[in-house]
C-alpha cells in the first residue's frame, strides 16, 4: 500500500493485459494514473471501475505511433493530475508473424511505428513534465525478444532491441535530471496479444503446452508479474536502479 502515494503516472496501451494490470497496481498503491489506449471503451470501463473503488484514474484515447496525439495526452494528463512522475511505455504490437524476405514495409514500418517511435514519442512528451516535477520514472516495455532471439516476428524482435538500447541510453541523458530509465523484459505472458498469437496455431493446446514448456517455472506469466516490476521500477525503492534491464522470464533467458 502506499508505494506510489502522491506521484501520477501514465500508461499507454493500460487498457488490457499488461497495462491493466499495472494501471491497478499503481493506483492501489496511490498513484493518480492515466490510461492511454486506442481501446476506448476497455479503457473508459478500467477507469470506471478503478474510480468506483475511490481510485484516481482518468482514460484518454491514444495511438502511441502519432506524436500529435501524444503530446496532447500526456499534456492533459500531466495537467488534469497537477504532476507527471512516471510513464509506462507498454503500448506494443506483435504485428506480422513472416520470414523476413516475405514482409512487406508497411507490415515493418507499422511495428516500429508502435513499438519504437511510441516509446520516442512517449518519451519526448513525458520528459518535460518529469522535469518539471523534480525527477522520475520512465518505465519501457521490452520483451526477452529484446535480449535473445526466436525464429519469428522479426520486426517485433528489431523493434524489442531498440526499446532496451533506448531505455539505457535515456538513463544515461536523463539521469542529471534524476530521472531514471529502465526496461522490463518478460517472458510470454497471458493477455490477449499471447491469446493472439496462439489461435494461430492448428492445436492450441499443444501450443499452449509449449509455450508454458520453454519457461523453467514450467507456466506462461500473469500480467501482474509484470505490474509489480513496473510497480518497483517506478516507486522510490528503486531510486538508484536506472539503464538496467529488469527480466521476469520464469527463467526462459537463463539457459
Ligand atoms: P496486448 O494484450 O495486446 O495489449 C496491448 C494494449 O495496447 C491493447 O489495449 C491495445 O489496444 C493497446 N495498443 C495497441 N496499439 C496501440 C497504439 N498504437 N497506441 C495505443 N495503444 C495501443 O499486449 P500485452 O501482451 O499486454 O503487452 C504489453 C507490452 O508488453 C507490449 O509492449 C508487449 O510487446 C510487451 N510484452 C508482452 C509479452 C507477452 O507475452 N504478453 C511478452 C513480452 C513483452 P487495442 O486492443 O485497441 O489494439
Amino acid at each position: 500500500m502506499d508505494r506510489l502515494k502522491g506521484k501520477a503516472a501514465v500508461v499507454t496501451g493500460g487498457a488490457v493485459g499488461i497495462g491493466r494490470a499495472t494501471v491497478i497496481r499503481m493506483a492501489e498503491e496511490g498513484c493518480a494514473v492515466a490510461i492511454l489506449d486506442t481501446d476506448q471503451d476497455r479503457g473508459e470501463a478500467l477507469a470506471r471501475e478503478l474510480a468506483d473503488r475511490g481510485l484516481q484514474a482518468r482514460f484518454w484515447r491514444c495511438d502511441v505511433s502519432s506524436e500529435a496525439e501524444v503530446k496532447a495526452a500526456v499534456d492533459a494528463a500531466a495537467k488534469h493530475f497537477g504532476r507527471l512522475d512516471i510513464l509506462v511505455n507498454n503500448a506494443g504490437i506483435a504485428g506480422a508473424n513472416k520470414p523476413t524476405h516475405e514482409l512487406t514495409e508497411a507490415e515493418w514500418d507499422r511495428v516500429q511505428a508502435v513499438n519504437v517511435k511510441g516509446v520516442f514519442f512517449g518519451t519526448k512528451h513525458a520528459i518535460p513534465h518529469l522535469k518539471a516535477a523534480g525527477g522520475g520514472s520512465i518505465v519501457n516495455l521490452s520483451s526477452i525478444y529484446g535480449l535473445v532471439s526466436a525464429a519469428d516476428v522479426p520486426p517485433y524482435h528489431a523493434s524489442k532491441g531498440a526499446v532496451r538500447l533506448m531505455s539505457k541510453t535515456d538513463a544515461l541523458i536523463y539521469a542529471s535530471d534524476r530521472i531514471r530509465v529502465n526496461s522490463i523484459h518478460p517472458g510470454f505472458i497471458w493477455t490477449p496479444m499471447v491469446e493472439g498469437y496462439l489461435s494461430g496455431q492448428a492445436d492450441q493446446a499443444q501450443a499452449r503446452h509449449g509455450l508454458e514448456a520453454l519457461h523453467p517455472l514450467g507456466h506462461v506469466g500473469e500480467p501482474d508479474d509484470i505490474a509489480w516490476a513496473c510497480v518497483y521500477l517506478a516507486s522510490d525503492e528503486a531510486k538508484f536502479v536506472t539503464g538496467t534491464e529488469l527480466v521476469v522470464d520464469g527463467g526462459y533467458t537463463a539457459r
